[in-house]
C-alpha cells in the first residue's frame, strides 16, 4: 500500500474543510440527486442527505435541499416549533427547503401551529392541517375558541408559493340545534392567489356559519369539500375559477349527525349548495367525485348537466328519491339509437372481451335508474367509478367468484345508455386495488378484433391513473393515512432529531 506523505494528507484535509471546496462538483448534480432519492425508502433518503450535508460546509447547502423535502409535525414537535418561532429563535435552516408540510394539532392550536411552521418553511408548496376529532363540546365557548383561533391562519396569505392547503376537522357529536361553528376566518384562502388545490374537510353534528360567503381564489384547479362547506362558498367563485377541473364532495356524517336525523333535509342542503355552481361547472368540470353524499332527484338532474365530464366517481351513501321520481328518471333517460344500443345481449364472445374481474362488486342495483339517466348525458365521459357507501349495503358485498355475472348483468342493463366515449369503469373497493374494466362498447377500440385495445385507449388508461396519482400525491394526504397520523399525535411524543 503506497504511503501518502503527511504533508499531502494535511493539504487534502485542509482542502476538504475549505468552505469553498465542493466535491459535489466532481459528479454531475443529477447523479447526486439519484444517489439520495433512490435510497431504500424516504426515511433512508433523508437520512443519507443529512449525513452527506454534515461531511463539509461545502456540501451542507447542497444536501440540505434534500434533507427535509416533506415533514409531518405532530404532538410536542408542532408545539415546540411554534414556541421556537414565536420566541424568534432560529430553526434548522433545512426547513427553508421544505415543500410539503403536514401539521397535526388540536383544533384550537392548529392555526397557530401552521402559521409558525409556515414561517420556518419559506418555500412551502403544500400545507395540510389535521385536527383530532372534537368529541365533546362542553359549552359554546369551545366553539368560539376554535373559531377565534382560525384567525392565526391569516399569515399563510403571505406564503407566495403555497399551491395546496388542506384543513381536516371533524366534530362527530349528535346534531345539536344550538351548536354553530363560525368559519369566517377561513376567508384567508381568498388571498392565496397561487393556490391550485384546496381541501376543506370540515363537518360534524352542528351548523356552520360565515359572516360573508367564502370567495375561492381564481387559480384553483382542484376542490375537495364537505356539503357543509360547499354551502358557505360565494357563488361568484365558480365563475371566477376558470381552471377548476376537479371537484370532490364528501359527506363524512353519520345519520345521528344530520339535522333532525333527516336524510331528505341533508339531500336538499346539498342540492341548494350545488345549484349556484352548476352553470360554471357545466362548461369546465372534467372530474366529479361524489362520496358518501345523500342525493335527491334535483341533484341528479343537476349533475346530469355536467356535459364536460371526463371522469365520474359516484359513490352515494343514500338516495332520497321517491318511486315516482325514479320512474321519471328512467323515462327521461336517453337511449342510444345507434348500433351500440342494438347489440344483442352479451354471449360468450362478448363476455370474453371484458377484462377479468377479480374484486367484490358493491350492491349497485339501487343506482341503476340514476346511471341510466346520467350516462347518456355525458358525451365526453371516459372513466366511470361506481360504489355505494351505505353501511346497510356493506354486508351485501358479493364474493369475487359471484361478481362476474353481476358485472355482466349491470353492463347488459346499461348497454342501451352507454356512449362510445366511455372506455373504462371500475367498482370502488376501500383499499383502492379495484381492477379497471375495459368496456366492449369503447369507441376507441370498436374497429379492432375482440380482446384487443387501441394504443389511444391504453394511453388514456395510464394517463388517467397517472394524473390522479400526481394530483393526489404529494399535495394531498391519502385519506387512509389520516387516522395513522392522528394516532401518532395522540401519543406523547418526544422531540425528534429535527431540533
Ligand atoms: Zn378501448
Amino acid at each position: 500500500m503506497p504511503v501518502i506523505p503527511r504533508s499531502n494528507l494535511s493539504q487534502s484535509r485542509a482542502r476538504f474543510l475549505n468552505p469553498k471546496y465542493s466535491p459535489v462538483k466532481a459528479l454531475p448534480m443529477e447523479l447526486w440527486h439519484h444517489i439520495v432519492k433512490f435510497a431504500a425508502d424516504e426515511v433512508e433518503s433523508r437520512s443519507l442527505a443529512r449525513c452527506l450535508s454534515a461531511v463539509s460546509p461545502g456540501l451542507r447547502n447542497f444536501f440540505l435541499h434534500l434533507a427535509f423535502p416533506s415533514l409531518t409535525l405532530h404532538g410536542d414537535q408542532a408545539y415546540i416549533l411554534k414556541d421556537l418561532c414565536n420566541g424568534g429563535l432560529q430553526t434548522v435552516s433545512a426547513f427553508a427547503f421544505t415543500k410539503t408540510l403536514v401539521v397535526a394539532a388540536h383544533a384550537e392550536d392548529i392555526a397557530s401551529s401552521c402559521a409558525a411552521a409556515a414561517q420556518a418553511a419559506h418555500n412551502l408548496a403544500s400545507l395540510s392541517a389535521i385536527c383530532p376529532d372534537v368529541h365533546h363540546i362542553r359549552s359554546s365557548r369551545t366553539l368560539q375558541c376554535i373559531s377565534a383561533s382560525f384567525q392565526h391562519f391569516a399569515p399563510l396569505a403571505r406564503r407566495p408559493h403555497l399551491r395546496h392547503f388542506g384543513l381536516y376537522l371533524q366534530i362527530p357529536t349528535r346534531f345539536s340545534k344550538t351548536d354553530c361553528l363560525d368559519l369566517s376566518e377561513l376567508d384567508f384562502v381568498t388571498s392565496l392567489v397561487q393556490l391550485h388545490s384546496l381541501t376543506l374537510r370540515v363537518s360534524g353534528g352542528l351548523s356552520f356559519a360565515v359572516d360573508e360567503p367564502i370567495l375561492l381564489p381564481p387559480s384553483l384547479t382542484r376542490l375537495h369539500v364537505t356539503p357543509a362547506v360547499l354551502g358557505l362558498i360565494h357563488r361568484a367563485s365558480w365563475s371566477q375559477a376558470q381552471d377548476l377541473l376537479v371537484v370532490h364532495i364528501e359527506d363524512t356524517r353519520k345519520r345521528s349527525q344530520l339535522k333532525g336525523s333527516s336524510e331528505s333535509l341533508a339531500a336538499a342542503a346539498l342540492t341548494s349548495a350545488l345549484a349556484p355552481a352548476l352553470p360554471a361547472w357545466t362548461l369546465r368540470l372534467r372530474d366529479c367525485r361524489l362520496f358518501a353524499v345523500i342525493i335527491d332527484y334535483t341533484a341528479i338532474v343537476l349533475v346530469g348537466e355536467l356535459s364536460s365530464l371526463e371522469c365520474f366517481d359516484f359513490q352515494p351513501k343514500s338516495i332520497a328519491i321517491a318511486p315516482e321520481e325514479i320512474a321519471l328518471l328512467e323515462r327521461k333517460a336517453i337511449r342510444r339509437s345507434s348500433t351500440i344500443a342494438n347489440q344483442p345481449a352479451p354471449d360468450a364472445d362478448t363476455a370474453s372481451r371484458l377484462a377479468e374481474f377479480a374484486g367484490p362488486l358493491p350492491a349497485l342495483a339501487e343506482l341503476l335508474p340514476l346511471l341510466k339517466y346520467l350516462l347518456g348525458r355525458f358525451p365526453k365521459l371516459h372513466v366511470l367509478r361506481l360504489g355505494h357507501r351505505s353501511p346497510r349495503l356493506r354486508g351485501l358485498l358479493v364474493s369475487s367468484q359471484d361478481s362476474q355475472p353481476e358485472h355482466l348483468f349491470l353492463r347488459t342493463a346499461l348497454l342501451p345508455y352507454l356512449l362510445p366515449s366511455l372506455s373504462l369503469w371500475s367498482f370502488a373497493i376501500d383499499d383502492g386495488t379495484e381492477p379497471v374494466h375495459h368496456l366492449p362498447t369503447c369507441g376507441l377500440c370498436s374497429d379492432l378484433s375482440p380482446g384487443t385495445r387501441s394504443p389511444t385507449c391504453s394511453h388514456l388508461h395510464f394517463a388517467t391513473l397517472l394524473s390522479n396519482r400526481q394530483a393526489d400525491h404529494p399535495d394531498q394526504i391519502h385519506i387512509t393515512h389520516i387516522p395513522q397520523i392522528l394516532q401518532v399525535h395522540n401519543r406523547l411524543t418526544t422531540v425528534g432529531p429535527l431540533f
